[in-house]
């Protein structure tokens, strides 16, 4: 029995009703079109595997940076960015941010996107709150800095430790709808299961005419 909390998957789509500013799926007008997201890199375990698997099948994703790391792998976030995918801000050290104060979370929102857009050279517009704890401290700092906060729809739980790679490939292929915006980790926790999941879901929804793009 492997339990993923339920506000992880299901609870978003209560709650998109009542926070209309969080991007929790993307109009794909019905297109075949997902969108991954990795949370908490770059690391010098597994953000190259994770490129590698994403080029092989010419797909774009969403890194959400954890600015600690950016600025610790300098190459990694490059490397993202020239690959063609979307470099999101994870804030700086990955807080509680419903235990943190507003003035620390809205300053490490801001010392992140300063960070990547240097490292990068193009502008960062997306923003996940660590642990998906979205509060009126990061919506206030989207709508003042133009950022858009990316929640999800479909999360199978890479990092919890009795998430396998089996049961990601089937809850992810169980839940993905267009338009799905997937949450995975590129994060040691995950261990091998996610690169090796991504590289099955890759082949078996491409196959099935998925296209997966960047935010
Ligand atoms: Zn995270």
């Amino acid at each position: 029995m492997r339990i993923v909390p339920p506000l992880a998957t299901h609870g978003g789509r209560l709650l998109a009703s009542w926070f209309p500013d969080l991007l929790w799926r993307v109009d794909s007008g019905g297109d075949k079109v997902a969108y991954l997201t990795f949370d908490d890199g770059p690391t010098a375990s597994l953000t190259e595997p994770l490129l590698e698997r994403l080029a092989q099948y010419d797909a774009t994703a969403t890194f959400f940076l954890i600015g600690g790391h950016a600025e610790a792998h300098p190459h990694l976030v490059r490397a993202i960015a020239r690959a063609g995918h979307t470099v999101g801000n994870h804030t700086f050290t990955h807080p509680y941010p419903w235990q943190t104060p507003a003035t620390t979370l809205q300053a490490q929102l801001d010392r992140t996107t300063k960070l990547l857009q240097d490292q990068t050279g193009h502008p960062v517009r997306y923003v996940r709150p660590p642990y998906g704890q979205i509060n009126g401290a990061v919506r206030q700092w989207c709508e003042l800095r133009a950022h858009r906060a990316v929640m999800w729809d479909v999360m199978p739980g890479d990092f919890l430790p009795n998430v396998d790679q089996p049961y990601i490939e089937r809850f992810v292929r169980r839940h993905l709808r267009p338009g799905s915006i997937v949450v995975l980790h590129d994060n040691p926790i995950v261990d091998d299961a996610t690169p090796a999941a991504l590289d099955t879901l890759l082949r078996t929804l491409t196959a099935d005419g998925w296209r997966f793009e960047a935010l």
